[in-house]
């Protein structure tokens, strides 16, 4: 295995780091410095700095955020939980004193292709959402299960507190006037389950394990993507010491699951894992190849390794395109991700790797060109295809948490 690509990959989220000077090859001074306006309140002004851009743009979220958090988390290397602490540290900024989470952190709309210090608009604390609330429950439990610290145990608790008040879903949808990415959440059931799980982990009080039997649902190891963070409670329950009777049921779920992507990477012409190409195709690929490996952890079984290997075998060239995904690595790679810093400054940032294949045609771009092609063939290393060809630190968390599952061969 590459070690310089597993740095690459974590050093790209490094660099989406916020409200701080970097330096290096993509160097600027500190970004979006200033206090957030507090979305519904008569001019209320709050230090929100801090945290990861998210991909190619320079919205910060809490729910897609969580998910890279427990990637970075659950790799295990020292070098990515100091970097997970940098986004738990912004989102500790996002809590309300009533223990909801404002949704996300942008301007009210994108800004040009420029570096992220000269994105000077007003910056504005989006509504609290459910979602965003028992994400940030679930992250900050684990997190305190793993560095011991109440100052992720207290807000996460806190959230949970907001969850049982608020029982039924507060969704979130972009006030009126505001047009950056929604992350838009349909259900929290999952999310709550993460959270009660996590906090079961973090502090053994029954009442969690009883939430999360009430919440629990035999598909959570099937469902994937930012928005599906049920599988995330079975691997706290995994991972954790603790010894519930759920542990069987998780583990036999992810297995099953296990079994059913081999069949799927089997009718795939890469052995991919996939059977159907969405945006950020390359992501679930990388997460199926993490559920592989979370298989030969409990199983030992051999061949739930072998095709996690096949997937990122898959992200580094054996796909439609014969190239490889990332940024920087293979003889072929994207030159044109749709990423502001890369555009900037004219050259690619190294270790990024780009959504990949959508069939939906999901850009302008890919509406005027792909049009009756095959759906592993809809991608193409263009700037303006941002439905294929755009990066983020959840991806780069996936991809960077099966690189050091191979590595360390579970
Ligand atoms: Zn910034």
């Amino acid at each position: 295995m590459d070690s310089d690509l597993s740095d690459a990959v974590l050093k790209m989220i490094t660099a989406q780091r916020c409200g701080t000077q970097l330096t290096g090859d993509f160097p600027h001074p500190a970004c979006h410095a200033g206090r957030a306006l507090i979305w519904g309140t008569d001019g209320y002004l709050k230090d929100c700095t801090g945290g990861w851009h998210d991909a190619g743009d320079y919205g910060r979220y809490v729910v897609p955020g969580a998910k890279a958090v427990m990637d970075l988390l659950l790799s295990g290397r020292a070098d990515a939980l100091d970097e997970a602490r940098w986004e738990l540290d912004w989102m500790l900024k996002m809590q309300n004193s009533d223990g909801g989470v404002y949704h996300k952190l942008t301007c009210r709309d994108f800004p040009g292709f420029v570096m992220p210090d000269q994105e000077t608009e007003e910056l504005i604390a989006s509504p609290v959402s459910t979602a965003a609330t028992a994400d940030f429950a679930g992250v900050m439990a684990f997190a305190a299960s793993i560095f011991h610290e109440k100052r992720y145990l207290v807000p996460a608790m806190m959230a949970y507190v907001f969850l049982i008040a608020n029982p039924s879903i507060i969704p979130f949808f972009n006030p009126e006037g505001m047009v950056t990415g929604e992350y838009s959440d349909s259900c929290d059931k999952d999310e709550r389950f993460f959270a009660s799980c996590a906090l079961y982990c973090a502090t053994s009080n029954p009442y969690f394990m009883k939430k999360a039997r009430s919440l629990y649902d035999m598909d959570f190891a099937s469902q994937g993507d930012w928005d599906c963070m049920g599988i995330y409670g079975l691997l706290c329950l995994i991972h954790s010491r603790k010894r519930p009777d759920l542990k069987w049921n998780a583990k036999a779920d992810i297995l099953s699951r296990a079994d059913e992507l081999v069949c799927i990477a089997e009718l795939n012409p890469f052995k991919a894992a996939l059977s159907t190409y969405r945006w950020g195709s390359n992501m679930e690929v990388t997460d199926n190849g993490c559920l592989l490996m979370e298989a030969f952890r409990i199983s030992g079984k051999e061949k739930y390794r072998e095709y996690a290997k096949k997937q990122l075998d898959y992200i580094l060239g054996n796909n439609a395109q014969k190239m490889s995904f990332i940024t920087g690595f293979g003889e072929k790679s994207p030159l044109h991700p749709h990423h502001r810093p890369s555009e900037a400054m004219g050259k690619p940032m190294p270790g990024m790797m780009v959504g990949g294949p959508d069939q939906h045609l999901q850009d302008p771009y890919a509406l005027e060109n792909f049009k009756g092609l095959e759906p592993c063939m809809c991608y193409a290393d263009e700037l303006a295809s941002y439905s294929t060809n755009e990066v983020s630190v959840y991806w780069n968390a996936s991809l960077f948490r099966l690189i050091t599952m191979l590595e360390n061969n579970g």
